[in-house]
Order: structure tokens, then sequence, then C-alpha cells
């Protein structure tokens, strides 16, 4: 990972907060602390040895979702806050001090290799004779928390005929960085690396977009470049829509659906258009588009681990977002922690992948 750009974060520190209205912690804090400017200045002090590090402002230097909604306003161009504030995180924060609420999850990643705890046994499963054509990686939040996803995505690519192969893997690493355990990331990146090699895969097929941006932006830095394309399953599944080896029908009882934007697909993979065409493939659906939405969409509050570290702030962020959803008969999303910490309060939330799985079947059992 680059060193920390002091310039750019003085920009940022002598910013009135042009942003903070598209600032979901912002708004939710109101501290001038917890603001993009505010989380600036206080870095830049730390980089100039005019603060010391504590628990307190490694607390509020924390205190970002990476959701990159401060760029839509930001007036410096390739301004990126949350990833000097990483970087201030994980390279300048002394060895010692670490986010009280992430010791637990950091110790189960070292101990297990994902924070949730211990692993599913007997996730690894292959469908292929020779080398596969995709290497599917499961994302520890849905392995931990929504096991049925793996077996959709699975009947899926069986569905189209495609020869796929389960990784037993470990956490991509993201957690651990974002902890501010660069060292744990690496290790975790390069384990992984390995076995991906080792499988003589064409295409790595992830769901998640804070996995997705691991492989393809941190690994390299890591030393643990993958040689093969790395692609989301939205893009996936609808490319064989379009050879026809999948053939969705009709949902029963899901007429119009609304689709949140994950914030990492939508402005840093640049992927809104694919999602929405899968959408449009399924007979007799609508879209209702959200409001702010696409690349302007706003961060449910399950960026960074939120959910895990600051659990009751990230569930107000997602009632924040949840009120500024129409009303539908399914919220669709197509990442692991958006599906998760919006419906906290008890909405029904499905992945993309969900209602795919039904299109393709429920047509096929009737
Ligand atoms: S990345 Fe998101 S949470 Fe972080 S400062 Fe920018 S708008 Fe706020
Ligand atoms: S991210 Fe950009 S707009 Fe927001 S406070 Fe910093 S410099 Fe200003």
């Amino acid at each position: 990972m680059a060193a920390v750009n002091g310039e750019r974060l003085l920009d940022c520190a002598i910013c009135p907060n042009m942003c903070r209205c598209e600032c979901p912690v912002d708004q939710e804090w109101r501290r001038e602390a917890s603001s993009p400017a505010g989380k600036a200045r206080l870095a830049h002090l730390l980089l100039e040895g005019r603060l010391e590090w504590d628990s307190a402002l490694l607390e509020v230097l924390s205190t970002c979702l990476g959701c990159r909604g401060c760029q839509l306003l930001c007036p410096f161009p390739g301004l990126d806050l949350s990833r000097e504030l990483l970087r201030v995180r994980t390279e300048v924060c002394p060895a010692g001090i670490t986010l009280p609420a992430a010791v637990p999850y950091l110790n189960n990643l070292k101990k297990f290799g994902s924070p949730y705890g211990a692993r599913r046994s007997g996730s690894a499963s292959r469908e292929r004779q020779g080398r596969p054509e995709v290497l599917y990686f499961v994302n520890c939040t849905a392995q931990a928390n929504n096991p049925r996803m793996q077996q959709l995505t699975l009947e899926l690519l069986g569905a189209a005929g495609v020869s796929y192969e389960v990784l037993d893997q470990y956490c991509c690493g993201y957690p651990a960085q974002i902890w501010g355990d660069l060292d744990l990331a690496r290790q975790l990146a390069e384990e992984n690396a390995a076995r991906i090699a080792g499988s003589g895969a064409s295409l790595l097929l992830t769901d998640c977009p804070e996995c997705w941006h691991t492989f393809t932006e941190c690994y390299p830095c890591w030393g643990s470049e993958l040689e093969l394309p790395v692609i989301d399953t939205a893009t996936y599944f609808l490319e064989l829509v379009r050879q026809k080896r999948l053939k969705p029908g009709p949902v029963k009882e899901i007429g119009r659906i609304t689709y949140h934007d994950p914030c990492i697909w939508a402005r840093v993979a640049d992927k809104c258009e694919a999602p929405r065409e899968l959408l449009q493939s399924i007979p007799a659906l609508e879209l209702e588009e959200a409001r702010p939405g696409g690349q302007e969409t706003r961060c449910c509050g399950g960026g960074a681990m939120f959910q895990l570290t600051f659990p009751e702030r990230s569930a107000r962020i997602a009632r924040r977002r949840l009120s500024e959803l129409p009303p539908s008969d399914a919220l669709v999303t197509s990442c692991p922690f958006c599906r998760e910490n919006l419906q906290a309060d008890g909405a029904e939330v499905l992945d993309l992948v969900e209602l795919l799985s039904r299109a393709v079947f429920q047509e096929k059992d009737e």
C-alpha cells in the first residue's frame, strides 16, 4: 500500500467540509471530529506530530465507511479520503493500539481465518473434470450468516452447465486491513493466492464487493497478485443469461422491486449497469429506482465492517437509508453487508442471486 499522501490530507483538512451532507457518518454523528474534513484535520495533526495516538483518536479515524460518498461533492479530483484514513490507520498507527471492538474479530481471523469464528466445514465442493471454468470464493459474511447463498450460486452455475470449484478459502483480508493489521491481511492474501493459483480455474467469481476490491486493488500491492480475472456474480450471470444458458421466468408474488446499489460496486467498480440489466432480464419485473441511486447511492452503514465494530450507529445509518427507498414488493441488493444491514429491523432483503435463482428455478418447477 502506498504511503499516506500528506498534501491530499491537508487539502481535505482545510476544506470547509463541502461533502458533509453526503457523509452517512456525519449525518448520523453530527460531530465536527467525525465529519470528513474533521477526520482529515485530526489525521493531519497526527502526521505533523502535534497530536499523539490514543484509542479515542483511533476510534474517530475509524469512523469512515469507505463509501466514497464524499467524492460526489469533492472539489479535489482524485482525493480519496477513505483511502488516506485507511493508510493512516494501517501504516502510521503504532502497534498495540487497536479498536477495542475489533479485538475479538481479529482474534477469530488469526485462529480460524474468518472474523466470524470457525468456518463451516465441508464448504469446498466441485462439479468438474479437469480444470474448472469458475472458482467460487464464498465471502465470510454470507458463509457465516446466509449460507444458502453458496447453494443457490452453485445451482445456477450447474443449471448453466458451468464447471466450478468452491475455494476452501480464508477471509480475503479486507477486515484485517480495515482494523489496521496489515501483516495479517497480507498473510491471508498469500494463503488465498496460493490456493487460487493451485485450482487452475479460468475465472474467480465473487458476490462481495469488498472481496472484489481487495483482490483487484490490494492483492497486487501486497505481492499476491492473482493471475486470473476476478468477476462479480451480476456480470457473470448476466453473461450466462445473454448466452441463453440461464433462462429467468417471472417470479411469483414479486412484481416491483427496489434495487439498492452497494457503494463499492457503484462508485469504485463502476458496476451499476450489470445488476439492472440482469433484473430487466426477469420477465414482468418492474424496477423502482432508489433516490439517490446508481453512482450517487448512499451507504447502508455496513461499510468497513461497521456492523461488528459500531453496531448501533451502523443500524441507525441503515434506517436512514431505508427511509430513502421507495416501497415495492422486495428490496434487492448485491452485497452481503448491505443485505444484512438493511434487514436488521425486520425488512426482507434479497441478494440479486437469490432473486435470480427464484426466477430461473420457479419457472422450471411449473
Ligand atoms: S468515505 Fe463515506 S464515511 Fe468515509 S468520510 Fe467519505 S462519505 Fe464519510
Ligand atoms: S473529502 Fe473533499 S469535499 Fe469532503 S471535506 Fe475533504 S476535501 Fe472537502
